[in-house]
């Protein structure tokens, strides 16, 4: 058998609980099987789980598409969430913009918004943040954003980033956060749990999180192997 990875050959490494041939990668150092009585073991899962999310798949969708229980996809997000690291930016001098989208959370009541921030030109996205519209909840997403020695930070006019941008470098209006509204409805167009108007809303923070960490950031991790 060859290495579902690699391509190289595997060695047989005993047996499984279920009597099934086990074999090894000396490359990869992993254990494999020919065929698994799990579908959530196959190697191509983790990228189809993503795929499927990124593409208006709800965790209800992706269960019923690829035949796998919902607790495990929801397991599989979270898991494949938690090994993604936020891409070190080196883009100095450059144009930025942040808002604030509104979502609905179970029990976050009508105040809950995603803020972040994306580059103008690039539009690569620095951080983001769940929760209100302070200043103290704004500036993990507007610390980062002036660690980066930013030109100008377009923003609208609400008074918590008066406080915490300084003012030679802001600059703020409607008009000046076009690049940002239209990458919300990119956001609403590509996730389920973000469609307006549906029943569709996610049921906690943490899942969401999740959810837009692997929108954001995912394309970092080497899910095709
Ligand atoms: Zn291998």
């Amino acid at each position: 058998m060859n290495c579902k990875k690699c391509k190289n050959k595997c060695i047989k490494n005993g047996f499984q609980i279920n009597a099934k041939q086990r074999f090894y990668c000396k490359y990869c150092k992993i254990s494999l099987q020919c065929t698994y009585a799990y579908k959530a073991y196959n190697l191509s899962t983790n990228y189809q789980v993503y795929c499927l999310l990124i593409n208006s798949c709800g965790i209800n969708d992706i269960s019923r598409i690829l035949n796998i229980a919902r607790n495990t996809v929801k397991r599989r997000i979270f898991l494949l969430s938690k090994h993604i690291r936020i891409p070190l930016n080196n883009t100095y001098n450059e144009s930025y913009e942040i808002d604030e989208m509104h979502v609905k959370v179970l029990g976050m009541g009508k105040h809950c918004y995603i803020s972040y921030a994306i580059n103008r030109k690039t539009k690569a996205v620095i951080n983001f943040c769940i929760g209100g519209k302070s200043a103290v909840q704004l500036a993990k997403v507007v610390n980062p954003v002036l660690l980066l020695h930013p030109k100008r930070i377009y923003t609208e006019k609400l008074a918590s980033y008066k406080r915490i941008i300084p003012e030679h470098i802001h600059k703020t209006g409607k008009s000046l956060t076009n690049h940002i509204e239209r990458y919300h409805l990119t956001l609403r167009t590509h996730l389920k749990c973000l469609s307006r108007k549906t029943i569709c809303y996610s049921k906690s923070i943490k899942s969401l999180e999740a959810i837009l960490r692997l929108y954001f950031f995912g394309h970092t991790l080497n899910l095709r192997g």
